[in-house]
């Protein structure tokens, strides 16, 4: 049987058997790009962020999470394998096509 059957259908389709074992399980407060708390700061959240990188750097399945961040796409918000994914972190340089 496999270790998510007892989930409910919409949890089991989260589930992802690559990522059993990860680190960040329980621990979503840190790796989340956005809390519900309003009143974070910027500097409070990069500090939150810099942690939970530092756990992902002890994580057995790092290298999966990172294919499954590839795979997510745009879906894939937050630290996802030591990689801040939260939106504004993705602009990096502009497009060259974009250029003037
Ligand atoms: S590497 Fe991925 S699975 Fe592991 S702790 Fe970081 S975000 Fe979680």
């Amino acid at each position: 049987m496999p270790p998510h059957s007892h989930l409910p259908p919409p949890l089991r389709q989260l589930y992802d058997g690559r990522l059993l074992g990860a680190k960040c399980v329980g621990r979503h407060e840190l790796f989340d790009s956005e809390l519900d708390n309003e009143g974070e700061t910027a500097e409070q959240r990069s500090a939150r962020h810099t942690a939970a990188i530092q756990v992902c750097e002890t994580c057995p399945v790092q290298a999966a999470c990172a294919i499954a961040a590839a795979e997510a796409g745009s879906h894939a918000h937050g630290i996802w394998a030591g990689r801040n994914l939260t939106p504004l972190n993705r602009q990096g340089r502009p497009r060259k096509d974009s250029a003037a």
